[in-house]
């Protein structure tokens, strides 16, 4: 009988090292080995050596392998990263959540700067998922970090289902999805990684004590999210994995703001009263804030210490993207979101702004999240 990694999901074999599932043959038939959990090299060595390996797997594959998975749940558990929700959204998930009941759990809490009630957190999501036309059973506040939140998950399913529950976990990579299977489980098993796309097949994980079967799922890897435009070590520091920075701007017409090398935001209106603005994003992000004159000469020097990221490395890949410059209106109270980066809440406007970015970034306008305090 064939074995599967219990950390990807993926059946382990032993014929070819740059597929997936990889393990050589003396550790796969190992008789020590027999009944043990056993990790394909790759989950091995992002388990224990915090080493990425990237494998080829194409979006389709993702969706394939999803809609089999969903097709005879009782519920979808579905996680989304509050630091970076429009950032979770995927057609494909919004459009499951549509259809199936679900649960939405919103991951990462402790990431959110200042005082926060969590109940004020799900009241915003289930007003934007609202947007959305989803209405999930319920919404959880957690975080997979302090376990904050996390025996509320099981508590919610055994409402719904008391008697028994098979449940898919759906979210794209990096919302944190493995840190809560391994916490619901209560054990390190699916590969919790920094890296996005870790989880290659669905894999069935019994929770101890209940009636409730997970369902691990691929995370698929939306579209739209400035992460996933630069190299793997940029992504990292651009995913907050510790409180994020906020900064807040007080400027008038021609002021130009960087985040990262990513955005270049200028001020276009010319109010009596000048806008008033917080940025937030990961601490390693950098923002700059320069003229109209000075932002040229800027850009055309490098200078990678104002504007990362990109790296050196992967600023020529970035150049070769498709830039795009477009005219936003932000009112008071609303926040404009740069899918997988950074949001921009306005506490006096409206703020009239020309954005300059690469195409494949996907830019919002939401109700603020977080009102910047006056
Ligand atoms: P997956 O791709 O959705 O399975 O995400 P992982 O579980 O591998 O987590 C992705 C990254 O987010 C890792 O660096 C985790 O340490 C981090 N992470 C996950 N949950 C939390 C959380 O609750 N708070 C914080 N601050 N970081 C988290």
């Amino acid at each position: 009988m064939s074995k599967k990694c219990v950390g990807c999901g993926v059946e382990l074999q032993s014929e070819d090292k740059n597929k997936s599932g990889y393990l050589p043959k003396s550790a796969l038939e190992n008789k020590n080995n027999k009944g043990k959990d056993l990790y394909c090299q790759r989950c091995f060595k992002i388990k224990n050596y915090g080493e990425y390996i990237p494998v080829e797997m194409t979006r389709e594959d993702y969706r394939r392998e999803v809609h089999e998975t969903i097709e005879d749940v009782d519920l979808v558990l579905a996680v989304f990263d509050v630091i970076d929700f429009e950032g979770s959204f995927d057609d494909e998930i919004l459009d499951i959540l549509r259809e199936k009941e679900s649960i939405v759990v919103l991951n990462k809490i402790d990431l959110i700067p200042g005082e926060k009630h969590p109940s004020e957190v799900a009241d915003w999501a289930k007003y934007r998922l609202g947007e959305e036309g989803i209405a999930p059973l319920d919404i959880a506040i957690v975080s997979s970090k302090n376990t904050y939140g996390i025996s509320g998950i099981y508590k919610k399913i055994n409402h719904f289902f008391p008697k028994r529950a098979k449940v898919a976990v759906l979210g794209v990579t990096n919302v944190g999805k493995s840190s809560i299977i391994n916490r619901l489980v209560g054990q390190k098993i699916a590969t919790e990684s920094k890296y996005p796309g870790t989880t290659l097949k669905s894999s069935k994980k019994k929770l101890t004590n209940a009636n409730i079967t997970l369902i691990d799922t691929p995370g698929l890897i939306p579209e739209g999210r400035f992460s996933d435009l630069v190299c793997e070590n940029c992504n990292l520091d651009i995913v907050p994995s510790m409180e994020i920075s906020r900064k807040t701007y007080k400027e008038g017409k021609d002021r130009v703001i960087f985040i990262g090398g990513l955005v270049k935001i200028r001020i276009i209106g010319d109010n009596e009263l000048k806008p008033i603005f917080s940025v937030y994003a990961s601490k390693n992000v950098s923002y700059h804030d320069t003229n109209l004159e000075k932002a040229e000469e800027l850009i055309a020097s490098n200078r990678s210490d104002l504007f990362y990221p990109p790296c050196k490395s992967c600023l020529d890949d970035l150049k070769k993207e498709e830039i795009v410059t477009e005219k936003f209106e932000i009112e008071t109270g609303e926040e404009i979101v740069f899918k997988g980066l950074a949001w921009l809440s306005v506490k006096r406007g409206p703020l009239n702004i020309e954005i300059t970015y690469p195409k494949k970034g996907e830019i919002i306008i939401r109700k603020a999240f977080i009102k910047p305090k006056r």
